[in-house]
Protein backbone atom coordinates (compact mmCIF):
# COMPACT_ATOMS: atom_id res chain seq x y z
CA UNK A 1 0.00 0.00 0.00
CA UNK A 2 1.26 3.60 -0.60
CA UNK A 3 2.49 5.29 1.95
CA UNK A 4 0.35 8.45 1.36
CA UNK A 5 -2.87 5.66 1.43
CA UNK A 6 -0.93 4.45 4.62
CA UNK A 7 -1.03 8.05 6.48
CA UNK A 8 -4.15 8.81 5.12
CA UNK A 9 -6.01 5.49 6.53
CA UNK A 10 -4.01 6.31 10.16
CA UNK A 11 -5.47 10.01 9.95
CA UNK A 12 -8.81 9.08 8.82
CA UNK A 13 -8.82 6.31 11.50
CA UNK A 14 -7.73 9.42 14.01
CA UNK A 15 -10.80 11.46 13.36
CA UNK A 16 -13.08 8.78 13.06
CA UNK A 17 -16.06 9.96 15.25
CA UNK A 18 -16.97 7.47 18.47
CA UNK A 19 -19.96 9.05 19.22
CA UNK A 20 -22.89 11.92 17.82
CA UNK A 21 -21.50 13.71 21.24
CA UNK A 22 -18.29 13.68 19.60
CA UNK A 23 -18.97 14.69 16.55
CA UNK A 24 -20.87 17.67 17.98
CA UNK A 25 -17.30 18.30 20.39
CA UNK A 26 -15.28 18.51 17.44
CA UNK A 27 -17.77 20.26 15.40
CA UNK A 28 -17.53 22.88 18.59
CA UNK A 29 -22.13 22.80 17.78
CA UNK A 30 -24.22 21.86 20.68
CA UNK A 31 -26.86 19.11 19.76
CA UNK A 32 -30.61 19.90 20.46
CA UNK A 33 -31.33 17.66 23.53
CA UNK A 34 -34.35 16.66 22.02
CA UNK A 35 -32.54 14.67 19.11
CA UNK A 36 -30.41 12.53 21.58
CA UNK A 37 -33.71 12.17 24.32
CA UNK A 38 -36.93 12.68 22.78
CA UNK A 39 -39.37 12.32 24.81
CA UNK A 40 -41.86 10.13 23.50
CA UNK A 41 -45.16 8.09 24.42
CA UNK A 42 -44.61 4.15 24.98
CA UNK A 43 -45.78 1.97 21.97
CA UNK A 44 -48.52 0.30 24.09
CA UNK A 45 -50.41 3.58 25.52
CA UNK A 46 -53.07 5.84 23.18
CA UNK A 47 -54.51 9.11 24.28
CA UNK A 48 -58.43 9.52 23.88
CA UNK A 49 -59.98 12.66 22.84
CA UNK A 50 -63.69 12.67 24.52
CA UNK A 51 -66.13 15.29 23.61
CA UNK A 52 -70.06 16.15 23.56
CA UNK A 53 -72.15 18.85 23.24
CA UNK A 54 -76.18 17.05 23.70
CA UNK A 55 -77.81 16.00 26.42
CA UNK A 56 -76.07 15.73 29.35
CA UNK A 57 -72.25 15.89 28.02
CA UNK A 58 -70.57 15.54 31.07
CA UNK A 59 -72.53 12.41 32.72
CA UNK A 60 -72.36 10.59 29.15
CA UNK A 61 -68.47 11.74 29.71
CA UNK A 62 -68.12 10.01 32.40
CA UNK A 63 -70.24 6.59 31.54
CA UNK A 64 -67.65 6.74 28.38
CA UNK A 65 -64.71 7.17 31.00
CA UNK A 66 -66.05 4.09 32.62
CA UNK A 67 -66.75 2.04 29.48
CA UNK A 68 -63.18 2.94 28.07
CA UNK A 69 -62.03 1.34 31.54
CA UNK A 70 -63.77 -1.44 31.17
CA UNK A 71 -62.62 -2.56 27.59
CA UNK A 72 -60.48 -5.40 27.19
CA UNK A 73 -56.65 -5.65 27.15
CA UNK A 74 -57.20 -2.16 28.40
CA UNK A 75 -55.89 -0.84 31.73
CA UNK A 76 -57.36 3.41 32.19
CA UNK A 77 -53.84 5.53 33.01
CA UNK A 78 -54.92 8.68 33.37
CA UNK A 79 -58.06 11.21 33.16
CA UNK A 80 -57.67 14.77 32.41
CA UNK A 81 -60.24 17.76 33.63
CA UNK A 82 -63.15 18.23 32.26
CA UNK A 83 -63.02 21.51 29.32
CA UNK A 84 -65.57 23.72 28.07
CA UNK A 85 -65.58 24.83 24.69
CA UNK A 86 -67.03 26.89 22.15
CA UNK A 87 -68.03 24.57 19.30
CA UNK A 88 -64.98 24.74 16.63
CA UNK A 89 -66.31 23.51 13.11
CA UNK A 90 -69.35 22.26 14.65
CA UNK A 91 -72.54 23.62 15.92
CA UNK A 92 -74.86 23.90 18.83
CA UNK A 93 -74.44 24.18 22.67
CA UNK A 94 -70.82 24.41 24.38
CA UNK A 95 -68.89 21.20 24.32
CA UNK A 96 -67.39 19.43 27.20
CA UNK A 97 -63.81 17.88 26.90
CA UNK A 98 -61.73 15.69 28.16
CA UNK A 99 -58.59 13.16 27.02
CA UNK A 100 -57.84 9.95 29.02
CA UNK A 101 -54.77 8.10 28.96
CA UNK A 102 -55.10 3.96 28.50
CA UNK A 103 -52.04 0.97 27.66
CA UNK A 104 -53.95 -1.14 25.64
CA UNK A 105 -52.83 -4.47 23.74
CA UNK A 106 -55.87 -4.61 21.33
CA UNK A 107 -54.80 -3.96 17.40
CA UNK A 108 -55.41 -0.21 16.58
CA UNK A 109 -58.54 -1.14 14.29
CA UNK A 110 -59.84 -2.96 17.50
CA UNK A 111 -59.75 -0.16 19.52
CA UNK A 112 -61.01 2.35 16.91
CA UNK A 113 -64.28 0.00 16.64
CA UNK A 114 -64.67 -0.60 20.33
CA UNK A 115 -64.73 3.32 20.62
CA UNK A 116 -67.25 3.50 18.03
CA UNK A 117 -69.44 0.90 19.61
CA UNK A 118 -69.56 3.06 22.78
CA UNK A 119 -70.33 5.99 20.74
CA UNK A 120 -73.41 4.74 19.20
CA UNK A 121 -74.25 2.94 22.81
CA UNK A 122 -74.15 6.91 23.75
CA UNK A 123 -77.14 7.30 21.49
CA UNK A 124 -73.98 9.26 19.09
CA UNK A 125 -76.03 9.82 15.77
CA UNK A 126 -74.23 11.23 12.46
CA UNK A 127 -76.89 13.37 10.39
CA UNK A 128 -74.62 15.18 8.50
CA UNK A 129 -70.47 15.68 8.96
CA UNK A 130 -69.53 17.91 12.42
CA UNK A 131 -73.47 17.64 13.66
CA UNK A 132 -73.62 18.20 16.98
CA UNK A 133 -73.03 15.03 19.63
CA UNK A 134 -73.88 13.29 22.86
CA UNK A 135 -70.20 11.66 22.24
CA UNK A 136 -67.36 11.64 20.28
CA UNK A 137 -64.17 9.68 20.74
CA UNK A 138 -60.82 10.07 18.92
CA UNK A 139 -57.80 8.39 19.70
CA UNK A 140 -55.39 11.36 19.32
CA UNK A 141 -52.58 9.77 19.70
CA UNK A 142 -50.88 5.65 19.64
CA UNK A 143 -47.35 5.60 21.21
CA UNK A 144 -45.43 7.02 17.90
CA UNK A 145 -47.56 5.11 15.35
CA UNK A 146 -48.03 7.47 12.02
CA UNK A 147 -51.24 6.53 9.48
CA UNK A 148 -52.34 8.08 6.75
CA UNK A 149 -55.16 5.39 6.60
CA UNK A 150 -58.36 7.18 6.38
CA UNK A 151 -59.96 4.46 8.56
CA UNK A 152 -57.67 5.34 11.40
CA UNK A 153 -55.14 8.73 11.25
CA UNK A 154 -52.47 8.96 13.19
CA UNK A 155 -51.62 11.39 15.05
CA UNK A 156 -54.96 12.46 14.43
CA UNK A 157 -54.73 15.01 11.66
CA UNK A 158 -56.72 17.91 13.78
CA UNK A 159 -55.56 17.42 16.84
CA UNK A 160 -52.68 20.51 16.38
CA UNK A 161 -55.71 23.12 15.77
CA UNK A 162 -57.67 22.10 18.60
CA UNK A 163 -57.05 23.92 22.44
CA UNK A 164 -59.54 21.24 23.64
CA UNK A 165 -57.40 18.48 22.93
CA UNK A 166 -53.92 19.94 23.40
CA UNK A 167 -54.79 21.16 27.39
CA UNK A 168 -56.26 17.94 28.62
CA UNK A 169 -53.39 15.91 26.59
CA UNK A 170 -50.65 18.23 27.81
CA UNK A 171 -51.95 17.33 31.99
CA UNK A 172 -51.83 13.78 30.97
CA UNK A 173 -49.03 13.42 28.69
CA UNK A 174 -47.36 16.57 29.18
CA UNK A 175 -43.95 15.27 27.18
CA UNK A 176 -46.57 15.30 23.97
CA UNK A 177 -47.50 19.20 23.98
CA UNK A 178 -44.89 21.80 23.23
CA UNK A 179 -45.34 24.95 24.69
CA UNK A 180 -45.25 26.81 21.07
CA UNK A 181 -48.60 23.80 20.17
CA UNK A 182 -49.86 25.35 23.19
CA UNK A 183 -49.38 28.80 22.20
CA UNK A 184 -50.72 27.93 18.53
CA UNK A 185 -54.41 27.54 20.19
CA UNK A 186 -54.17 30.00 22.95
CA UNK A 187 -57.24 32.39 21.25
CA UNK A 188 -59.58 29.42 21.05
CA UNK A 189 -62.11 29.87 24.12
CA UNK A 190 -61.75 27.04 26.52
CA UNK A 191 -62.55 27.16 29.85
CA UNK A 192 -61.88 24.41 33.17
CA UNK A 193 -65.36 22.71 34.00
CA UNK A 194 -64.40 20.31 36.71
CA UNK A 195 -61.02 19.36 38.15
CA UNK A 196 -59.69 15.50 38.30
CA UNK A 197 -62.29 13.07 39.30
CA UNK A 198 -64.92 14.42 37.73
CA UNK A 199 -65.68 11.55 35.66
CA UNK A 200 -66.01 9.18 39.17
P1 LIG B 1 -66.13 11.62 13.60
O1 LIG B 1 -67.39 11.82 12.83
O2 LIG B 1 -65.38 12.87 13.96
O3 LIG B 1 -66.33 10.74 14.82
O4 LIG B 1 -65.12 10.83 12.63
C1 LIG B 1 -65.19 9.46 12.54
C2 LIG B 1 -64.45 8.99 11.32
O5 LIG B 1 -63.10 9.38 11.36
C3 LIG B 1 -64.50 7.49 11.24
O6 LIG B 1 -64.84 7.14 9.93
C4 LIG B 1 -63.09 7.06 11.57
O7 LIG B 1 -62.75 5.87 10.87
C5 LIG B 1 -62.28 8.25 11.11
N1 LIG B 1 -60.99 8.44 11.79
C6 LIG B 1 -59.80 8.64 11.17
N2 LIG B 1 -58.81 8.80 12.05
C7 LIG B 1 -59.39 8.73 13.29
C8 LIG B 1 -58.86 8.83 14.61
N3 LIG B 1 -57.55 9.05 14.84
N4 LIG B 1 -59.73 8.70 15.64
C9 LIG B 1 -61.05 8.49 15.42
N5 LIG B 1 -61.61 8.38 14.19
C10 LIG B 1 -60.78 8.50 13.13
Amino acid sequence: MPARWIRWLARARALRPRSAAAVAESLQVDLPPAAMNKPVLAADTVAIGLGGNLGDARQTLSWAVKAIAQLPQTQLQAVSSLYGSKPIDSSGPDYLNAVALVTTQLAPLDLLHALQAIELAAGRERPYRNAPRTLDLDIELWGQLQSDAAELTLPHPRMLERAFVLLPLAEVAPQCVSADQLQAVRGQGIELSQGSGWWL
